[in-house]
């Protein structure tokens, strides 16, 4: 899933992103309940209406971004007091706020409100902030199950959802189903870096019966070989025949061993951070475009990539963008890692359902 954090994957339009195949994309509860505001967004008709976006959509809870980006946090059982990065407004979340808050963007997917555990956490802290995340998890499911139905673009009294025409059936699959409202509720699986306690996490959410399964608290600086042995001890204790999904990695071939492994979904912001940094994810490895030695490489970005930056650009060409910061540097970057990104994807699932 590409990252749209404020309602826009940086610098790409929605029609290249649908081009590209991007099947679904993901925004973030916590800056978009901020700015512009998702009572806002619900009177736009939802998310998907008002970023112009008919394919499916997830969103966060805003607990990740709660706990990395704001300031004075005071987590309670009951939520998490904070203050906006923005403006240094004092905020209240709780699990049945951060639903709200996504009932009124309606994505596709929602997920439970967590806490994501720091690394490195003692037993204790890991320990301490589970039993959080799985009180939050029943909190944050049954408050979706009591108000799901409260989506911006259901029409309550005909049941008819408010799907422009000239999308089609694209919104999801979701949209188009004749029941309420299948907007869907993911919990997320923590326990820090120990087994026992991810094993614990993910045995309880299953019972709790959650729509899909998120394995969080990946990717927040410890060694790789640990987020592989974390995913591989929790991936088969959740159900198989619903989505699972791991949140926030990784590099290409991370993405490619995980998929393989049967995670189903994952996103994460590299591909597009570091395309506006001039990093290129390549068939031929990482390619640092700012770098003096592309001034005169007539060379398309990637040769064995088909995108529509890598069919028409050069590398020249790119670094001189970069060189001389011009906007299209960021968005042609972006659309070459997307490209990049989302082809592992299409490649994997070809292996896996060949002939389709
Ligand atoms: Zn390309």
């Amino acid at each position: 899933m590409p990252v749209g954090t404020q309602g826009t994957v940086k610098a790409v339009a929605q029609d290249v992103l649908e081009s590209l195949g991007a099947e679904i994309i993901l925004g973030n509860t916590y800056h978009l309940y901020l700015r512009p505001g998702y009572e806002v967004i619900r009177r736009m008709g939802g998310l998907h209406r008002f970023i112009s976006w008919p394919r499916a959509m997830l969103t966060d809870s805003g607990g990740f971004q709660v706990f990395s980006l704001s300031a004075l946090r005071k987590v309670t059982e009951d939520g998490v007091q904070f203050r906006s990065h923005l403006d240094g407004s004092s905020h209240f979340f709780t699990p049945e706020h951060s639903i709200d808050v996504q009932i009124a963007l309606g994505a596709d997917i929602c997920m439970a409100f967590d806490e994501c555990t720091e690394y490195p956490a003692s037993r204790a802290r890991a320990e301490e902030s589970l039993r959080l995340t799985m009180a939050w998890a029943q909190r944050s499911l049954s408050h979706f199950r009591a108000h799901s139905h409260e989506v911006p673009w259901f029409e309550p009294k005909t049941g008819v959802p408010q799907v422009p025409s000239a999308w089609g059936p694209g919104i999801g699959n979701s949209i188009a189903s004749p029941k309420a409202s299948c907007m869907q509720c993911f919990g997320i699986v923590q326990g820090g870096m120990y087994t026992d306690l991810r094993r614990q996490c993910a045995e309880r959410l299953v019972e709790m019966d959650f729509d899909g399964y998120a394995i969080g608290g990946l990717s927040v600086g410890e060694p790789r070989q640990l987020t592989l042995e974390i995913i591989s001890e929790v991936l088969p204790l959740l159900p198989k025949d619903k989505p699972r999904y791991v949140m926030g990695v990784g590099y290409p071939d991370e993405i490619e061993q995980y998929a393989r492994l049967g995670v189903d979904m994952m996103d994460c912001v590299l591909p597009t951070r570091a395309a506006r940094h001039g990093l290129l994810f390549t068939s031929e490895g990482r390619v640092n475009i700012k770098n003096r030695q592309y001034a005169e490489d007539q060379n398309p970005p990637d040769p064995a990539c088909n995108c529509m930056v890598c069919r028409r650009y050069s590398r020249a060409y790119l670094r001189h963008l970069m060189q001389a910061g011009e906007a299209l540097s960021g968005t042609l970057n972006t659309i070459h890692n997307l490209a990049f990104y989302l082809g592992i994807m299409q490649r994997v699932r070809k292996n896996l359902h060949p002939g389709e």
